[in-house]
């Protein structure tokens, strides 16, 4: 519920001015299920305001095998929030406390998913059996295909909308107003429907809370994987002075750049021949063999970057996978060229070395295609055996990988850094400000896969729980933040 506006003059201009008591920014899945949790728990004062309801990563994205992070709770090996945190901090720059709330929730948050209608694969006595996923010892991994965020976003919205939670939609939060004291007081509002009247569409909003779920900083990023709708507003906080943590901390891996999709899984594993070109498409070369001392070590990196998808300063060395970004960034970065992957050739090796052919594939690779069913004579045709999807995920997008190379890049997917927060995911110094989801800080440098999903969805719970413990007291008041809204105008 918001309380009916009332007209204020800001320098001239007269402005709406509501009243709530949450003020929920962005309609990802972080926010989404923090209103959930609000509404559950008796909240009947909050708003949700985004500048756009089909916008956001969560929405917007996927990868061959997009996954959620939770404790394991019916594999053969007993699993626990102690053991999970050891893998969530494992990689540095985390705060444990935070990471064992993350672990410790992790299934309740999972199974609100579950009760909204996620239909997660499970076995016939009730059992949500996991897989391995990057930097991950166990089994904690679960998926619903390529688009696990895009089905939380749609069952979240479908439970906002039955709950009546108001959301107002095509409205930039283009200023956070705080106090005297540095508390949260409110935003400034700027509604892309009404440009054209006498107030430009901006209007004020004053609440007790700010639950801040705008996403990670798409915006920043030349080569980027994140959706093109997704730009992010972390800059809304700075603003104000809200302290951050571990912002240099970003994740990288090779995507397709024209249509944006992660080349992680079955495209890496069926031994693509990967190749540069200058800007004008001439005088390729292919750019890797030259760095692998055998047929067996390169086929092996290559294999193996389908499984260590995102860039790993620690899988560089001893012809590891992860030197693979690094030269296919020399390229496009260094050298100024174009790296294409292309399904319908394989790889090529050093002068020296013999040709390609099924005996000089790594056996790890080898062992894994064959006992697929899935060795054929092209990477296209192994594609083909291996996952039919992967190839349709392209041509529903007018790419044909039997008739064209797919241009790479290295490119950012995830702010492993963000807002700095407590273990309420309340700002550190800005009170009753929640950055919640990727704009939060907590993520570490090499978090296991599906866990940025699990920390937006905890994340959510605990600055719910935080909320509703304050009580709603109403204290914000427009004269603790008149100054801030003229400087704007
Ligand atoms: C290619 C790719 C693959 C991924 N795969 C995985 C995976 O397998 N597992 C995993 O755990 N994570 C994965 N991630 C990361 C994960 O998808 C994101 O971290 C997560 O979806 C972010 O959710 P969010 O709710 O924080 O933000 P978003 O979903 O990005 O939502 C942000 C919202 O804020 C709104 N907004 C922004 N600025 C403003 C503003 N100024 N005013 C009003 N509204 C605003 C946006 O419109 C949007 O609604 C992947 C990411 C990418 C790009």
């Amino acid at each position: 519920m918001v309380d009916a506006s009332e007209q204020y003059l800001f320098q001239g201009y007269s402005l709406p001015v509501y009243k709530t008591g949450v003020l929920i920014i962005g309609s990802g899945a972080a926010s989404l299920s923090c209103a959930i949790h609000l509404h559950r728990m008796g909240c009947s004062k909050m708003l949700i305001v985004t500048d756009n309801r089909n916008g956001g990563t969560s929405r917007n994205t996927g990868s061959d095998k997009q996954t959620y992070y939770r404790q394991s709770d019916a594999s053969h090996v007993p699993d626990s929030p102690y053991a999970m945190v050891e893998s969530y901090i494992r990689g540095g720059a985390t705060h444990g406390d935070i990471a064992f709330v993350e672990a410790q929730n992790s299934l309740r948050a999972f199974y609100n998913l579950v009760s909204l209608g996620m239909d997660f694969p499970h076995n016939r006595y009730g059992g949500y059996t996991g897989y391995k996923t990057d930097h991950d010892p166990s089994s904690r991994g679960i998926s619903l295909g390529p688009y696990t965020s895009r089905e939380m976003v749609r069952v979240l919205s479908a439970e906002v909308q039955r709950n009546g939670t108001p959301f107002w939609d095509q409205c930039d939060v283009v200023r956070l107003l705080t106090d005297e004291n540095d508390q949260m007081v409110g935003a400034v509002i700027l509604d892309k429907t009404k440009l054209y009247e006498e107030n430009h569409g901006l209007s004020v909003i004053l609440a007790d809370h700010v639950v801040l779920g705008t996403g990670g900083p798409a915006g920043f990023y030349a080569s980027s994987v994140y959706p093109r709708v997704h730009v992010g507003s972390i800059g809304l906080a700075m603003e104000i002075g809200a302290e951050a943590a571990n912002l240099t901390e970003s994740q990288f891996g090779i995507a397709s750049i024209k249509f944006r999709w992660n080349l992680s899984g079955s495209y890496q594993q069926v031994l693509p021949r990967y190749y540069s070109t200058d800007r004008e498409g001439n005088n390729p070369e292919d750019f890797l063999s030259p760095y692998f001392s055998s047929w067996e070590a390169l086929t092996n990196a290559v294999f193996l970057k389908g499984y260590q998808w995102p860039f790993d300063a620690a899988k560089i060395s001893d012809e590891g996978s992860s030197l693979i970004d690094l030269l296919v960034y020399q390229e496009t970065q260094v050298k100024g060229r174009r790296v294409f992957m292309d399904f319908r050739e394989n790889l090529t090796g050093k002068s020296e070395w013999s040709d390609f052919s099924k005996t000089c594939v790594a056996s790890s690779a080898l062992g894994y295609l064959q006992t697929s069913g899935a060795w054929a004579e092209t990477p296209y045709k192994r594609l083909q055996l291996l996952n039919q999807a992967a190839i349709d995920m392209y041509a529903s997008n007018h790419i044909d990988l039997s008739k064209e190379p797919l241009e790479i890049d290295v490119c950012a997917q995830h702010n492993n850094g963000g807002l700095a927060a407590d273990i309420w995911w309340e700002s550190t110094n800005i009170a009753h400000l929640y950055p919640i989801g990727e704009v939060n800080g907590s993520h570490g440098v090499s978090r296991p896969g599906g866990s940025a999903l699990n920390a937006g969805q905890v994340g959510a719970l605990r600055a719910a729980i935080r909320i509703m413990g304050y009580g709603t007291p109403m204290r914000s008041s427009l004269q603790a933040c008149k100054m801030q809204i003229n400087d704007l105008i």
